[in-house]
């Protein structure tokens, strides 16, 4: 699944590749990826030509490209693509959505094996689409206020990794990204975050910002290429991981193995020596 620094790719590469064109005419091969348009593909495809795109903006892991006061709001789910390549290449069994653009140049496919992603259109959501708006800001926009996130952390009587995965709170922390930080920030998954200093805080936040940044950076060599993916995620997963997926490897701090906990259904990763667990309280 593609977490925000994959999507940040993703959108620096429609800012590349489709801003500033103007759609002529849009394709639904697959009627499911629109399900979240409920005025149909017929709908969508009317309201969407002629238009031209002038941005491509994130929250979270939803990617939204303003035509005037409306939005294209799309969100690639378990296996979504956004591809821009050349209009004539061959039509892949996954291509869901097709955009032609007036120039003739490279089109965007939305190619989504699962099918789980989808695209919508947004009525006056150039700045923020309604369907978003709930969302809290993620750690790499500029509205990210970490003062004020700080704060709200701390004030959640439940253990850090679950506050840090709550889309809002702060956005776009999936599971990966949230053991690699608090391992770097040392400190145990399990942590009550209404009892952690301030400055604790402040550097779990400046680890988040951190892995995000190592992984734009990995990601990053894409960029030239006519050609948008996150399906092939970023080098970072199996160069750079600390903790996450490395059951029993030795840490990358102390060298004692980490350890693998269940999670919400899912595993939580870290080091038993740079992360102690909290004491229980009696
Ligand atoms: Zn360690």
């Amino acid at each position: 699944m593609p977490e925000l620094p994959e999507v940040e790719i993703v959108r620096r590469g429609l800012d590349r590749h489709v801003v500033g064109r103007t759609v002529a005419g849009v394709q639904t091969l697959h009627p499911r990826a629109l399900r979240r348009h409920l005025a149909g593909p017929d709908d969508f495809a009317a309201a969407l030509a002629g238009r031209t795109i002038t941005g491509a903006l994130r929250r979270g892991k939803y990617l939204w490209l303003p035509v005037g006061d409306d939005a294209l709001l799309a969100h690639l789910g378990m296996s979504g693509q956004l591809l821009v390549g050349d209009p004539a290449r061959p039509l892949s069994p996954h291509v869901r959505v097709r955009l032609t653009f007036t120039d003739r140049g490279p089109d965007l496919r939305f190619s989504d094996q699962r099918t789980f992603g989808h695209l919508s259109l947004s009525l006056g959501g150039a700045g923020l689409p309604a369907a978003i708006a709930h969302i809290a800001p993620d750690p790499l926009e500029a509205a990210f206020d970490l003062a004020a996130v700080s704060a709200r952390l701390r004030s959640r009587h439940t253990g850090i990794k679950r506050a840090l995965l709550d889309q809002s709170l702060v956005s776009g922390i999936g599971n990966i990204y949230a053991d690699e930080a608090l391992w770097r920030a040392q400190l145990h998954w399990a942590r009550s975050a209404s009892q952690l200093r301030p400055t604790a805080v402040v550097s779990l936040f400046a680890a988040v910002q951190e892995v995000f940044a190592e992984a734009l950076t990995a990601g990053g060599t894409t960029f030239d290429t006519l050609y948008v993916d996150v399906n092939g995620q970023s080098g970072y997963f199996e160069r750079s991981l600390a903790v996450y997926g490395r059951a029993g490897l030795p840490c990358r701090r102390c060298g004692t193995p980490v350890r693998r906990d269940p999670f919400m259904n899912r595993s939580a990763f870290s080091c038993p020596k740079c992360q102690p667990r909290p004491r229980v309280r009696t």
